[in-house]
């Protein structure tokens, strides 16, 4: 290992939060370098990484803006931090929606006032934008980094309009969806599909006026809920309804948490789901290099050229001209 990945190695061994800071820009960097170094950083954590005897807790946290995520991981943050002196929290909060946009909208507010300013909390917004691959196998590094300086509580936050905030349960053991309390058609504001990623519903902003508009939300959900297909066979996902405000409820969702956590790390099931989020990314991950490599390759290039020249001409559909590209590869796959 080279003398700046060294540094940066024992620093977020040591838990150190510029090296954390560091190292987390370094993967999040496009240039080539960079990834080489980041690539080693990991596989030099990973090899030397002593196996926890408890599983950290990877939770990632969806739903609309607005609806109070922020506000609830302020308070959920300080509530695991209370409840266990040794437990360190991290918040990564991501934004599916700049990934495809390129903007982002992270960092327009100040969040989380008490928890940043806690010692045994850190807190990193993450832009996905330009990060190679998709957003699970980033934040999947992200965290990974966080768990390596001794964040045992990683919390991941789903910001902005994504439609791919499924996504970020690839990356998670445990994924909430934060919804306000909603007049009439509440269920509007979820998609079947993260209906169906959630393994919990919490009905925010159960306080004043809000209650009983939350009280009925939590009903329609909770109903909706019963026709969804499980996730796991051990847990049966529920609505409950909570005030970040208030804390109303903030201990019964600590449990529930902390409850389906233990169930699944008991069952295997915590196992089972973080070996398949590998395998996926390995998948995705050996396809883009080899396409990147096919791509450079200069008789591959050349195919492409001819085909091109031929769907130019019009003397070939574009699926006889990718099949043929196709099948020119054994003579460019030495090459890879
Ligand atoms: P996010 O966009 O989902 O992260 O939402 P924020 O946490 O930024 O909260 C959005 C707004 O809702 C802010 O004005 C919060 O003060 C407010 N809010 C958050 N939690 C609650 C709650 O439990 N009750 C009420 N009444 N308002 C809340």
């Amino acid at each position: 290992m080279l003398g700046r990945t060294k540094t940066l190695f024992d620093g977020v061994r040591a838990g150190k939060r510029d090296a954390l800071a560091k190292a987390i820009t370094l993967i999040e960097s496009s240039n080539p370098s960079h990834q080489e170094q980041a690539a080693i950083l990991l596989q030099h954590l990973a090899e030397t990484s002593t196996k926890q005897v408890k599983p950290t807790l990877r939770l990632g946290i969806a739903g609309p803006p607005g609806a109070g995520k922020s506000t609830f991981i302020e308070k959920m943050g300080m509530k695991f931090l209370a409840a266990d002196q040794n437990n360190k929290v991290a918040v990564i909060p991501v934004d599916p929606s700049s990934h495809i946009s390129g903007g982002s909208i992270l960092g327009d507010k100040t969040r989380m006032d008490e928890l940043s300013r806690t010692m045994s909390a850190y807190i990193r917004a993450s832009p996905t934008r330009g990060v190679l691959g998709g957003i699970a196998e980033h934040t999947a590094d992200v965290i990974s980094l966080c768990e390596h300086a001794d964040f045992n509580i990683v919390i991941v936050e789903s910001v902005g309009l994504g439609q791919s905030e499924v996504d970020i349960d690839g990356a998670v053991d445990m994924l909430l969806l934060v919804v306000p309390p909603t007049a009439g058609d509440s269920l509007q504001a979820a998609k079947k599909g993260i209906m169906e990623a959630a393994d919990m519903i919490i009905v925010n902003k159960a306080d004043g006026e809000l209650l009983n508009a939350a009280k009925h939300t939590k009903a329609d959900y909770g109903g909706a809920l019963q026709f969804i297909r499980l996730k796991h066979d051990a847990w049966i996902p529920k609505a409950m309804m909570m005030s970040a405000h208030s804390g109303y409820n903030l201990d019964k969702v600590y449990e529930e948490i902390t409850n389906f956590h233990s169930i699944m790390a008991s069952n295997g099931g915590l196992e089972q789901k973080r070996i398949k989020q590998a395998r996926q990314w390995a998948e995705g991950q050996y396809k883009r290099l080899l396409i990147g490599r096919l791509e450079n390759d200069p008789i591959f290039k050349e195919n492409m050229q001819k085909m091109d020249n031929l769907l130019i001409g019009g003397s070939t559909t574009p699926r006889s001209a990718a099949a043929s590209l196709v099948s020119s590869l054994k003579w460019s796959v030495n090459a890879l």
